[in-house]
């Protein structure tokens, strides 16, 4: 049941006066459901919970942590139809689309588990000591990763399960065994406030301190500037926009004690469609990316915003059947009214800017919250010179650019900001042609895909999500997949440390059995 409570170290709480309510897009009206904003004095609380949590929290066994992770699955899929039904009310979008993002969310959940429970992932090295070793003594070396302490995350608005209460920073925090304290994202505050209990109910069974999760409301940036700010918050997790990940990552690096900042933000996501790939099948090219510009009403991190192509004759013919192939869309509803009103914003900004051209036109829409996509096209030498058509517009948006030469599309792709991804869409034979096309692309992304859309994340280990700023604020890491756990630890020696006050991961006898790198050869064996 939504109370519209703030969760802290398991117990409901609602000592502020401020207050707030989540939005149902598709009905248009104000979700029943009343939410109180935590005050100055519980994110402190919250903070103090965590840090003493983390004195024990910190040595628990990756066991432990496995089972709390599956408990904490086990009571998401507990929560039945009124989790799926919450978000729907508060996300505008369908049941499959919830039931598709539980899955994940504890599939995200498991993976880590399994990850925990086996233990290599703290990336054990030793090196044994030589004390005859002249002119000096060798000492005995030992490292692995230890968790960095209380994390703070701030949920997506565009994914209230997957990437929010207990989405991917979360479980990642929860299993490198560092605490957790959610910023509820205010247009889904009723599904965070249900997973917050399914959270609490599993870290009671799981006999941890209860500081180790907390969840708190809030309609503004003010809990979340407190939280960052507090010196026992020790790193921050976030996915949204540039605006909001820039800031937090300002003031974390302004504090008196800096923090890593990992902010998933902002991307367009460039597809460079080359002719030999849309003289195949530019109809087929063209359906494929109207419902990847469409989906999720283009609320996607990966959504197409830029395809970039050769003036040609084939990127001509994919124009006109991209335009054909949303005509055959219907249009769809928006997370929130605010997002509509960025995403109309948006659109008008792009239209205005010179030399842009209608592919596909906005049409009149009727349900107040759904959104009208549109397409524009640009040539190669008005797109170099506008920053303003390099901006994301959140939503059915996309901007084809047609570049006069080879030499103008690797212009324009070294001249773009970092992004999540880049495609290329080509003939094998093709591409083998086009490495100055690739290499240009790859400095500036996460991830190339081949012959594909962008959208679509799969959750697993050699998923990169993230890219060269402003995609993320750290190109080193992956918010998706188990190696995002390596965004909440550090690196950690131990020298000539007594054999049996060592942690189990570093003992002679590999007691926990885990793959190691002992004297520069991976190995299971014992010492
Ligand atoms: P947002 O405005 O960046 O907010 C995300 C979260 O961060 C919210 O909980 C927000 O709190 C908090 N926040 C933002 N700025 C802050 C600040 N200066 N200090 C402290 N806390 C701060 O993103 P959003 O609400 O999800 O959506 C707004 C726009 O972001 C969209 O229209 C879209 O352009 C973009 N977006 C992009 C992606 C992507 O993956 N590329 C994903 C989602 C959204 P409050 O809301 O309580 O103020």
């Amino acid at each position: 049941m939504i109370t519209g409570k703030s969760y802290i170290a398991n117990q409901p709480t609602a000592e502020g006066t401020k207050t707030f309510k989540t939005f149902d897009p598709q009905k248009n009206v104000d979700n029943p459901w009343t939410f109180i904003e935590a005050t100055e004095a519980e994110v402190d609380a919250a903070v103090q919970a965590a840090t003493r949590a983390f004195e024990s929290f910190r040595s628990s066994s990756g066991k432990e942590r496995a089972a709390l992770l599956n408990a904490i699955a086990d009571q998401i899929m507990n929560l039945g139809d009124e989790l799926i039904e919450t978000y729907c009310a508060e996300s505008g979008l369908p049941a499959g689309r919830a039931q598709g993002e539980r899955g994940r969310t504890v599939f995200q959940l498991r993976s880590f588990a399994d990850l925990v429970a086996e233990g290599s992932w703290v990336e054990a090295n030793i090196d044994t000591g030589d004390p005859s070793r002249t002119p000096a003594p060798k000492p005995d070396l030992r490292k692995m990763n230890i968790p960095l302490g209380p994390v703070a995350v701030f949920g997506a608005s565009n994914f209230p399960l997957a990437y929010s209460t207990a989405g991917g920073d979360t479980a990642a925090a929860l299993a490198a065994g560092c605490p957790v304290i959610v910023k509820s994202h205010p247009m889904h505050a009723g599904t965070g406030e249900l997973v917050a209990q399914a959270i609490s109910t599993a870290v009671d069974q799981s006999g941890f301190d209860p500081g180790i999760f907390s969840n708190l409301n809030s309609s503004g940036i003010e809990v979340g500037t407190q939280l960052v700010s507090h010196p026992g918050i020790k790193a921050v997790g976030f996915t949204g926009s540039i605006k909001g990940g820039r800031a937090l990552f300002d003031l974390a690096a302004g504090r008196e004690e800096p923090i890593p900042v990992f902010s998933e933000m902002g991307s367009i996501n460039p597809v460079v469609a080359l002719p030999s790939a849309l003289e195949e099948d530019a109809t087929g090219w063209a359906q494929k990316y109207a419902g990847s510009i469409n989906l999720g009403t283009g609320q996607f991190c990966t959504n197409p915003g830029l395809i970039l192509g050769l003036d040609s004759d084939a990127f001509k013919s994919f124009e006109h059947h991209l335009q054909q192939a949303f005509e055959e869309l219907a249009p769809q509803c928006m997370l929130h009214p605010r997002i509509k009103q960025a995403f109309d914003q948006g659109k008008s900004t792009a239209k205005a800017q010179a030399g842009t051209a209608t592919v596909v036109a906005e049409t009149a829409v009727t349900e107040p919250n759904y959104a009208s996509p549109m397409v524009l096209k640009v040539s190669g030498a008005e797109f170099l010179n506008n920053d303003q058509l390099h901006r994301e517009v959140f939503g059915p948006y996309s901007l084809l650019v047609s570049c006069s030469s080879k030499e103008e599309l690797i212009g324009i792709i070294k001249n773009l900001e970092g992004q999540l991804t880049g495609t290329i869409l080509a003939s094998a034979a093709d591409l083998s042609m086009q490495q100055d096309v690739v290499e240009a692309l790859q400095n500036r992304v996460g991830r190339l895909i081949f012959n594909g859309v962008p959208t679509g994340v799969e959750v697993c280990p050699s998923m990169l999500h993230g890219g060269p700023y402003p995609a993320s604020t750290d190109s080193r890491f992956s918010a998706v997949g188990i190696h995002s756990i390596k965004r909440w630890v550090r690196p950690f020696s131990f020298q000539d440390w007594p054999n049996e006050q060592l942690p189990l991961a570093l003992q002679n006898e590999n007691p926990l059995g885990i793959r190691r790198l002992v004297n520069n050869k991976w190995t299971h064996e014992a010492i």
